[in-house]
């Protein structure tokens, strides 16, 4: 069997990074066909010779001439900007695409390679969340297949294999919780950058750490999970589980349960999705039950983390309000992160921006970009404020 050709979106962030772990440990079974980064290009530049892919693109063209240096033996293609990123995403050799650019900056590869009907592994959760909509029916349109990387994704998905979907009473997430689950509203006013980033459970990238901090993140795959899998919001549940063993759950009509458990370790998630739909045998270390601490399951609260309740407002919203949401939180979470405002006003800045938006139906991905631009001067506009 030949291997499985993968493109990676991002390689030199979190996922991408951990997905070449796992495809050098697996050699025989894939070959890396396209990288791209946004403007780590030395760590591109050594992907690129180790894994050896046609082409390879940064996000930034003024950085494209470094990376021809690097590997500029006329072997690798080299490209920059968004068309190069666009190339990657829709290479024909790619039978896989690991779409793992984090944030807006990822929605139009992401969808590029959607619209080349190519099976997408999707660990931008940011894609789904402004445009779900055009995903999920270009996707059928194209016969694209979808694959969650996010872990509770990958869990929900594992969850309802061979299940009818009408069958499905309601989806549950799991949430570590944070760092800051027990912690009090007046303690929250005082959580720095830096305490935010040290997540308990799960080592992942800055941007997603923090929202993990105000639950946020939750709130995004509540929108991600509704159009993942035709569920609707109201019957996708959020728990806080700070242990990160049972990564989702799935309660069916008939009273029960199924849930997905394993080691909290985003390369189990990478593997299901790059290695679907067959499983390999994994060389990391898996659980051990008997040395397992209990499993605490408990209800968030909305007072303190807002996050979850405004996501649930803008996907009832509909249109464009999500993606204003996504674009709100990302300067929000960028100021909080450069010392610009405290953790509380995190959610403030986004209602804030929600309620000044009037929400517009999506027709294509121009209105999606034109209501995230919008949004990020609004939001800019709101932390000035504050200032
Ligand atoms: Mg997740």
């Amino acid at each position: 069997m030949r291997p499985k050709r993968i493109a990676i979106l991002g390689s030199t962030g979190s996922v991408g990074r951990q997905a070449l772990d796992l495809i050098r440990d697996q050699g025989e079974l894939f070959q890396v066909v396209a990288l791209t980064a946004g403007k780590n290009v030395d760590l591109l530049a050594r992907q690129a010779r180790e894994f050896r892919p046609l082409l390879i693109a940064c996000g930034d063209p003024a950085r494209a001439g470094q990376l021809r240096e690097r590997c500029g033996n006329g072997k690798i293609h080299v490209q920059a900007g968004p068309e190069g990123l666009r190339a990657a995403a829709t290479l024909p050799e790619a039978d896989l695409v690991l779409a793992c650019i984090v944030g807006a900056a990822g929605l139009e590869s992401t969808f590029a390679a959607v619209r080349a009907g190519k099976s997408v592994a999707l660990a931008n959760k940011e894609a789904l969340v402004m445009a779900g909509g055009l995903m999920i029916d270009s996707a059928r349109e194209r016969g694209a297949k979808l694959l969650p990387v996010d872990s509770e994704h990958s869990a929900l998905h594992q969850c309802l294999r061979g299940e009818k979907r009408s069958e499905v009473a309601r989806l549950v997430l799991t949430a570590s919780g944070g760092p800051f689950f027990r912690s009090s509203a007046a303690a929250l006013a005082d959580v720095t950058p830096e305490a935010a980033l040290r997540h308990p459970t799960w080592k992942m990238g800055p941007k997603i750490t923090i929202d993990s901090a105000t639950l946020m993140n939750k709130g995004l795959e509540v929108i991600e999970a509704h159009w993942l899998f035709a569920i609707p919001e109201e019957r996708i549940s959020i728990v806080v589980h700070p242990q990160s063993i049972v990564h989702s759950l799935v309660e069916f009509v008939d009273g029960s349960w199924i849930c997905q458990m394993g080691v909290a370790d985003m390369r189990f998630p990478i593997q299901y999705a790059l290695s679907h739909p067959d499983r390999m045998p994994s060389r990391l270390q898996t659980l051990r039950l008997e040395e397992l601490p209990p499993l605490e399951f408990l209800a968030p609260d909305p007072a303190r983390f807002p996050c979850p309740g405004l996501a649930r407002d803008a996907i009832r919203a509909g249109g464009t309000a999500p993606a204003v949401l996504n674009a709100a939180n990302e300067v929000a979470v960028d100021r909080f992160l450069h010392g610009g405002i405290p953790f509380p006003a995190i959610p403030q800045v986004i209602q804030e921006v929600l309620e000044q938006h009037e929400p517009r139906p999506v027709t294509g991905l121009e209105d999606i970009m034109a209501a995230d631009r919008k949004a990020r001067d609004a939001a800019r506009a709101a932390v000035e404020r504050r200032t």
